[in-house]
């Protein structure tokens, strides 16, 4: 079954059980300043879950475009994890429970998908026996193969508002995925537990004390990724192994002369590229540009990193955009919003491509005179605050000071690098510790001047009375 397939059959699945369908909302939050990025399903619907605004439907089913930069280091090294990927999802707002979620996962995933029931294992919250009921009782999954798990990974909160436990499908992947430790299994961080779907069970409300009350309207908000799905059901090793993502990294491959599979390092380069250029275009696209704060700070961090790893594969001149023309092709179809976009989206990427570029080119001069300087001298260490000011002045990340301090056998001081980092944060700090207090200063005098109308300097003149006033 290709993406495609299993996002048309999830979406009709749910639509034959009342769902609407909507299209995904956008990467960018709307009306929300509390978070940089959509990173779940639910998103979108928050305010119908804390009861802030009134759903038009009280069933929604949907595959939402997400970003996690948190999962940025994972991307590669996992198999599972990815900086954006589409999450599918169906939502009850007051509507259905858990009496009705749990059988439609359960019925989705054996019969529309047939995963083998006695692959998969449920995870349930610690006390949450009405789950526990229902899994075993109504859909007949072994007690043994139903783990009961903390708040941790099985409880969605928020501080204040909406919560309550959650239950999650994984799919075991066989012993020869595992780490081989005695104590693997469900909820242990190697490949061969693989969690595919979280249904969260939204039935408390949480107040400041922390109590937790029982909601009059309970709510469904599930989570299913798409990537991972594909990947059980195509039998393959991987997420990136996927026909989502091969066509991309294939392209990448043939671009740059490599091929995927050969070579470990090639093939992680390969795949955090087309992670972080698939995050990029569809980031863009919804109206987010590279900067030095916030979303455009990700954008830019993820674009960078996307060019270094492209020097691993031997790719020095920009070529990012060409992979993001690759994902929009690719993605069109299932995001009407990527096309008209295109050229915007291939624009920004090339300007940013091309300047980090001469940055990298600035840098990499200055650092070989380090390097030089450094070898004439002896010493095996490049200096924390040399990495700084590369860092500081041409925006030469620190591992790629690194990475090429090492290719000359030579270390680089990162405590150091702390450091002078540090010391230019306080420096920050009291620079605008000061312009606050100027201006805080300004908006004072203003109000005075309003209130008492323009002074005017009479002290040459009248020289005492201003010392009386004083
Ligand atoms: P994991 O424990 O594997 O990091 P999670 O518990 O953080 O996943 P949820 O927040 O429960 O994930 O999200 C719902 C579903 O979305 C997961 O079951 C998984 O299928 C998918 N998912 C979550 N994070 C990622 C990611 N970084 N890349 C791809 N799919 C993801
Ligand atoms: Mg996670
Ligand atoms: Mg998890
Ligand atoms: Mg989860």
């Amino acid at each position: 079954m290709t993406g495609k397939e299993i996002r048309e059959k999830y979406l009709k699945f749910f639509q034959e059980r009342g769902h609407q369908i909507l299209p995904s909302a956008s990467l960018i939050p709307h009306n929300d300043p509390s978070i940089l990025w959509t990173a779940a399903g639910m998103v979108p619907f928050k305010p119908f879950f804390t009861g802030q605004a009134v759903p038009e439907y009280k069933r929604v089913t949907t595959c939402q475009k997400c970003i996690r930069t948190p999962d940025i280091e994972s991307v590669g090294r996992t198999a599972r994890h990815h900086t954006f990927f589409e999450m599918l999802g169906n939502f009850s707002f007051g509507d259905y429970f858990k009496e009705s979620a749990i059988p439609w996962a359960w019925e989705f995933v054996t019969e529309h998908l047939k995963l083998p029931k006695e692959k998969l294992w449920i995870t349930i919250y610690l006390d949450d026996d009405e789950a526990f009921e229902i899994w075993h009782k109504v859909v007949g999954v072994p007690a043994e193969r139903i783990v009961r798990m903390g708040k941790d990974t099985n409880f969605w909160e928020i501080g204040v508002g909406p919560c309550g436990p959650c239950s999650e499908i994984y799919v075991d992947l066989g012993e020869a995925r595992g780490c081989g430790s005695p104590d693997c299994g469900v909820g242990c961080d190697c490949d061969r537990f693989l969690e595919i779907w979280n249904l969260v069970f939204i039935q408390f409300f949480r107040d400041e004390e922390g109590n937790y009350t029982p909601l009059k309207n309970k709510g469904i908000d599930t989570g299913m990724g798409l990537e991972r799905v594909a990947s059980v059901l195509q039998g393959v090793l991987s997420n990136f192994d996927t026909d989502l993502f091969r066509e991309i990294m294939d392209y990448t491959a043939d671009l740059a002369g490599q091929k995927y599979g050969q070579d470990p390092k090639i093939d992680l380069a390969l795949k955090v590229i087309a992670d972080h250029c698939r995050a990029v275009t569809f980031a863009v696209s919804d109206g987010a540009l590279p900067g030095n704060e916030g979303r455009g700070y990700v954008i830019r961090r993820l674009l960078r990193r996307a060019v270094r790893f492209g020097r691993v594969l031997g790719v020095h001149e920009p070529f990012l955009y060409k992979v993001a023309r690759a994902v929009i092709n690719q993605m069109k179809d299932a995001y009407p919003e990527l096309q008209p976009k295109s050229e915007h989206v291939l624009r920004v990427i090339r300007t940013e491509e091309e300047r980090f570029l001469e940055t990298l080119a600035a840098g990499s001069d200055i650092l070989s005179a380090l390097i030089q300087e450094a070898k004439a001298a002896g010493v095996s260490e490049i200096t924390g605050e040399d990495a700084f000011k590369l860092y500081d002045t041409f925006g030469f990340p620190l591992e790629l000071t690194q990475e090429i301090a090492a290719e000359q056998g030579l270390t680089v001081d990162t405590d150091g690098f702390a450091a002078a980092m540090e010391e230019q944060r306080q420096r920050a700090r009291s620079a605008r510790q000061e312009t606050e207090y100027l201006s805080e200063r300004g908006v004072l005098y203003k109000a005075l001047r309003e209130e008492l109308g323009e002074t005017r300097f009479i002290g040459y003149s009248t020289l005492e009375a201003a010392t009386n006033v004083l």
